[in-house]
């Protein structure tokens, strides 16, 4: 990823020492608690993250009902589900799903800033604010997914979704080869986030996978 866009190699080290920094200085001011940084990260590693999306991609690729609901009506579908509250809270108000198949791959970009499906998703990686993805997203589609690894062939069409304030859009990938005799729960830990934005595929299991035997 690293060769798409041009970032200093320090950019993760450096980011953190800047947050450290701003953390210490908003506690020493008063103006948050010495747990109220913790507080936020705890929410986005237990409640909000791809580990929705990834239960509710599993779902639809187990119940072909369950995923025509999920494009029809996303919020409606993702309330079916037994997950964390606030599936309809920040930055979850409007989300839409979008699913791929034989013939169309779905890419989701921001391209006014970097609206993404919070509750589902979890926080965009930093090149999803990049303008220079944001912008070549749009403009050579195919050309950007094939630096991510993803080589759409030509018979299938590439379609773009410009997430916004008014509707958060996130991919449905396809299910991979190898995995029929896999449980719900199995097929959600191959789902990745990237897969869910459209730029990168789920990799298929080396070998077929034997359904597990039910936990006594
Ligand atoms: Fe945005």
């Amino acid at each position: 990823m690293n060769s798409l866009f041009d970032f200093p190699t320090d950019r993760e080290a450096s980011s953190a020492a800047k947050v450290r920094a701003l953390e210490a200085l908003l506690i020493e001011k008063g103006v948050i608690g010495s747990d109220s940084v913790d507080t936020v990260l705890q929410h986005f590693e237990t409640m909000a993250g791809p580990f929705n999306g990834a239960k509710i991609v599993a779902r639809a690729w187990v119940d072909p009902d369950y995923r025509q609901r999920l494009a029809a009506d996303t919020p409606a579908a993702i309330a079916e589900l037994d997950l964390p509250a606030g599936m309809t809270g920040a930055e979850g108000e409007h989300m839409a799903a979008v699913v791929n198949d034989d013939d169309v791959h779905n890419l989701i970009i921001c391209t006014l800033c970097s609206c993404y499906p919070w509750p589902v998703l979890g926080l965009p990686p930093y090149w999803y604010k990049d303008p220079v993805f944001r912008a070549r997203g749009v403009r050579e589609p195919r050309a950007v997914l094939r630096e991510f690894g993803v080589d759409v062939p030509a018979s299938k069409e590439v379609k773009v979704w410009d997430s916004s304030a008014q509707i958060r859009w996130f991919v449905v990938p396809q299910r991979p080869a190898n995995t029929e005799g896999m449980s719900e729960a199995q097929l959600a830990a191959l789902v990745t986030p990237e897969s869910m934005m459209g730029v990168a595929l789920v990799a298929a299991p080396a070998a077929p996978v034997a359904l597990t035997a039910p936990v006594a």
